[in-house]
């Protein structure tokens, strides 16, 4: 509680000092009803966040057990205490070490299947799924183990829950040019829509280690993939220069830009951003753990959230870093002071970065209008409510 008490200070000076709004900030340091309500049932997408990140320690001991391994903890609490990060390394080193439970088809089935549900509950209603072919395949597995579950579980997430999913193969910045084009041949048989048209791979992105491996390494490999329809995006600007993201853009030609916090420092890309209306998907407890701008990160977040960019709010690595989808909007509202006027704008605009919701057809076009038109009537609904609530104070 002290922490978090600090952390809210921190921010206020922060808001004081870049939007003169810290009263406001104060007076939602605890979020009023009507907010968390609508945060609640918000429809929203969810464009970064990686399949591997969403292994909370109870499936992980269970598929040790199930797999005959040991387990990677004594425990669900030991896990729990383990997951204390001092940068994106110390994370990435229990990450890759949880991983090696994920042995059969039925464990991507399970664990891909874990975060649909979780993430149906939040009102996620269409999502843009990371995932790790390297690890996976350094472990011994074929791609006929790991993808025939993972698109089982978009398959059942659609026809269960009513979230509409497709995944995004990750390269890793740290492993070899060589090694991502490999793994792109590896995937050919899988870029094709599954059988309920979207379910299979639709891009290509870029995650993992950032310093020292600027994203150019991997020019060839995303142009191969831009010649065969993929889209493109990349982890740039995390803990990476302003000069990363440039590089994602200009040379691997990427749609969106994840994370991309460090943009703030560079305001031409700030301005380049906002211009292309390039979206960012911005992780905001994923940059708490691992303390990206560590002492300054509510005065950054809200400076991205008053900059007019296409601005959306994800989960990252959700069963490490605290929470799913509502836990990053309550936090983000809470500390940059967000009404819910701002909090609609950031669930519209997970539906205006989403590339799937971009395509023609009843699944794509006219489903997004239909959100939007329904993240717009619970808004209204929802400012009707705040405004009642500061009548009532
Ligand atoms: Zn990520």
């Amino acid at each position: 509680m002290h922490c978090q008490a600090a952390r809210v200070s921190t921010g206020l000076g922060a808001l004081t000092t870049f939007g003169g709004r810290g009263e406001l900030a104060l007076e939602k340091a605890h979020l009023p009803a009507s907010l968390k309500r609508f945060i609640e049932l918000v429809p929203k997408a969810e464009l970064h966040v990686h399949v591997e990140g969403a292994l909370e320690p109870e499936l992980m001991l269970a598929l040790a057990a199930r797999n005959g391994l040991p387990p990677p903890y004594p425990s669900v609490e030991a896990a729990r205490a383990a997951y204390h990060f001092a940068d994106l390394q110390s994370f990435l080193d229990l990450y890759y070490a949880g991983c090696a439970v994920l042995r059969t088809q039925n464990d991507f089935y399970d664990l891909a299947m874990g975060y649909f549900r979780r993430a149906a509950a939040d009102r996620v209603v269409h999502a843009e799924v990371f995932f790790d072919p390297q690890t996976h395949l350094a472990n011994g597995l074929d791609w006929s183990v790991f993808m025939p579950g993972l698109a089982r579980a978009a398959e059942d997430a659609a026809a269960q829950l009513g979230l509409s999913a497709a995944y995004i193969m990750c390269f890793r910045k740290e492993m070899s040019a060589a090694s991502a084009n490999d793994t792109l041949t590896g995937a050919l048989p899988w870029l094709l829509p599954g059988p309920t048209g979207h379910s299979a791979i639709i891009g290509v992105g870029l995650d993992s280690t950032e310093l020292g491996n600027p994203p150019a390494k991997f020019a060839e490999v995303f142009e191969r993939a831009a010649r065969l329809g993929l889209q493109r995006v990349a982890h740039a600007g995390e803990e990476g220069p302003p000069e990363y993201v440039w590089e994602a853009l200009n040379v691997l030609h990427v749609r969106r830009v994840d994370h991309g916090v460090h943009s703030l420092e560079d305001a031409a890309l700030m301005s380049f951003l906002n211009a292309s209306r390039t979206p960012l998907t911005v992780c905001p407890l994923s940059n708490l753990k691992l303390k990206v701008y560590d002492g300054q990160l509510e005065a950054r977040l809200s400076q991205l959230v008053a900059s007019g960019l296409v601005i959306t709010v994800n989960s990252d690595d959700a069963a490490y870093f605290g929470g799913y989808a509502v836990a990053n909007y309550n936090y983000l509202a809470r500390v940059t002071g967000l009404g819910v006027e701002q909090v609609a704008r950031l669930a519209a605009n997970s539906f205006e970065a989403s590339f799937f919701l971009g395509s023609p057809g009843p699944g794509g076009e006219a489903r997004r209008a239909a959100l939007l038109a329904e993240v717009a009537a619970l808004a209204a609904r929802a400012m009707e409510e705040e405004k009642a609530e500061k009548r009532r104070q």
